[in-house]
């Protein structure tokens, strides 16, 4: 397949009115989908009226998932209406008795369409070839992908169309997001954008702006963040902006794998070039790399993958970009007394970072244990939480306390803070109470979005041997941050 897919923007409205109001509103797609099965009342011609784009008409059932409250009699008049009046196309469900629709033009004008909520129905390949058999223009097949690797099916189904039929392959859910960004890989003759956001829709705007949908081709090599969950990290805005600025042919996309050998097929399978790796995979994919750095096997965790055919290679870019900051600040650690509290994955990274530049690493957990096992990396000493107030020179938070939407948590009291510095590895709020109370106390400060930016920096100079845009990414992690805060990223 060459053609490149069409953008088609989703509309639903409570009323006709507010339909063509929406519709009217939309400027960036290449065809928009109306769905007059979301209106309480379905007016074909009044929907249809003054359009300024191609649309597809869609009066889905009940029993396929839509709003349709009428008979299948009164639903089979609207279609054909829009039919009479010139709709681009109209959305028939395989399901439904409505062969005289398809056959009525040849099957012209006519997007046959399959759902499953459910997941990969077992039949998919006859599914596929019944409906391509009624000579419907384009053939639209949704299933839920409750793996990653489900979207390996669409690509195996896409390579047996041609081009006289064209396909829509939709993995519905997060984990198919990926057959609606890289629509173009899987021969979809467009991609459905918009606000219908239980089947994993993404609004146009982010389609656009963030993964630069009209610029993937087939030569796009594909990055991701593997992790569970990953729905809210910054990581997709920060690389696909880098990407941009550098004007490279590359997309960063999230990846909710459902375990390890989940992610391994879908990375083989669509050639996957690197990735970011976070909780909880960082662990257990040291074992699937071939060539894992020293670093990383001194951490006993990775957080970058980078894919050269069948070789795996493994860094932990935590350990330099929490290191950078302090460079950046000319901030000396020799011989500083490191406080760290926390005994997560990350703790383990920064007692690594402290260590190899000469500080002493205290590590304080809730937990003693947990404490010890990260004090061990280094020879540190390990106790409970909290660290008394004048037993340490640089203190590290590396615990979630403070974190976005608990604000006014704070892993230490503030009376326990003292002078020295304070660097919160939290980056949602820049500013954490943390950092307040340890400036108030006239100690420095350092947030965790600069560890973030700097992590994230190395990761995109080592896929692409390419200097990375700072400033560019900073401001996309910001931006991100914001729309996430403000649930913005939930607007179309
Ligand atoms: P993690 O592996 O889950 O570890 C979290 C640690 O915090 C554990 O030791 C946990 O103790 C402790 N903890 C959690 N809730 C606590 C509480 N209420 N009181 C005391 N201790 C508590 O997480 P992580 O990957 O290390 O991440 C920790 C934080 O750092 C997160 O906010 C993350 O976003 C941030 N981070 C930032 C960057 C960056 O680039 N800026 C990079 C990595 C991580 P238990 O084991 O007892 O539960």
């Amino acid at each position: 397949m060459t053609t490149n897919p069409l953008l088609c923007v989703t509309v639903t409205a409570p009323t006709t009115a507010e339909l063509r109001r929406r519709r009217d509103l939309i400027t960036e797609a290449d065809i928009v989908e109306l769905r007059i099965d979301s209106v309480d009342d379905p007016d074909v011609a009044a929907a249809l009226d003054g359009r300024r784009l191609p649309v597809i008409v869609t009066c889905r059932a009940g029993w396929e998932g839509g709003g349709f409250q009428g008979s299948e009699e009164e639903r089979r008049r609207l279609l054909h209406q829009a039919l009479d009046l010139g709709a681009d196309y109209v959305d028939v469900e395989w399901r439904a008795d409505f062969s005289d629709l398809v056959s009525r033009d040849g099957g012209r004008r006519i997007v046959l369409s399959s759902h499953d909520f459910a997941g990969v129905p077992a039949d998919l390949d006859e599914r596929a070839r019944a409906m391509r058999s009624t000579g419907a223009a384009v053939i639209k097949i949704a299933v839920k992908a409750n793996r990653l690797s489900d979207c390996l099916t669409l690509l195996d189904l896409s390579r047996t169309f041609g081009e006289e039929q064209r396909a829509v392959l939709i993995a519905m859910g997060e984990a198919g997001l990926t057959t609606r960004i890289l629509a173009q890989r899987f021969g979809s003759a467009w991609t459905y954008a918009g606000g219908v956001l239980d089947v994993g829709q993404v609004g146009a705007r982010k389609l656009l702006e963030q993964f630069r949908f009209r610029s993937i081709d087939a030569n796009t090599a594909v990055y991701g963040l593997v992790g569970l969950p990953v729905a809210h990290s910054v990581s997709p805005a920060m690389h696909n902006a880098a990407f941009g600025a550098a004007g490279l042919n590359a997309v960063y996309l999230p990846l909710p794998a459902a375990d390890v050998d989940d992610f391994v097929a879908f990375a083989r399978g669509f050639g996957l070039k690197g990735a970011s790796v976070t909780i909880p995979y960082k662990v257990p994919l040291m074992e699937r790399v071939q060539q894992v750095d020293p670093v990383a096997r001194q951490v006993g965790a990775l957080n970058t993958l980078k894919m050269d055919g069948e070789v795996w290679s493994g860094r932990n870019t935590d350990v330099s970009g929490f290191l950078q900051p302090l460079r950046d600040r000319h901030v000396t650690v020799r011989g500083k007394r490191a406080a760290i509290l926390g005994a997560g994955g990350s703790a383990r990274a920064v007692a690594v970072a402290l260590a190899s530049e000469g500080a002493t690493v205290a590590v304080y957990a809730r937990d003693v244990e947990k404490a010890r096992d990260v004090a061990s990396l280094v020879g540190g000493t390990a106790a409970t939480l909290p660290p008394a107030s004048d037993s340490w020179d640089l203190l590290v938070n590396c615990t979630p306390l403070g974190m976005h939407p608990r604000i006014n948590q704070s892993p230490l009291a503030a009376s326990a803070v003292t002078r020295g510095l304070v660097y919160d590895l939290v980056y949602n709020p820049a500013v954490t109470r943390l950092m307040r109370d340890a400036a108030t106390a006239g100690a420095d400060t350092i947030g965790g979005l600069d560890m973030l930016v700097a992590q994230a920096r190395e990761q995109f100079e080592w896929w692409t041997g390419v200097s990375s845009p700072a400033s560019v990414m900073r401001a996309a992690a910001s931006r991100r941050l914001s729309e996430f805060n403000s649930d913005e990223d939930h607007l179309v």
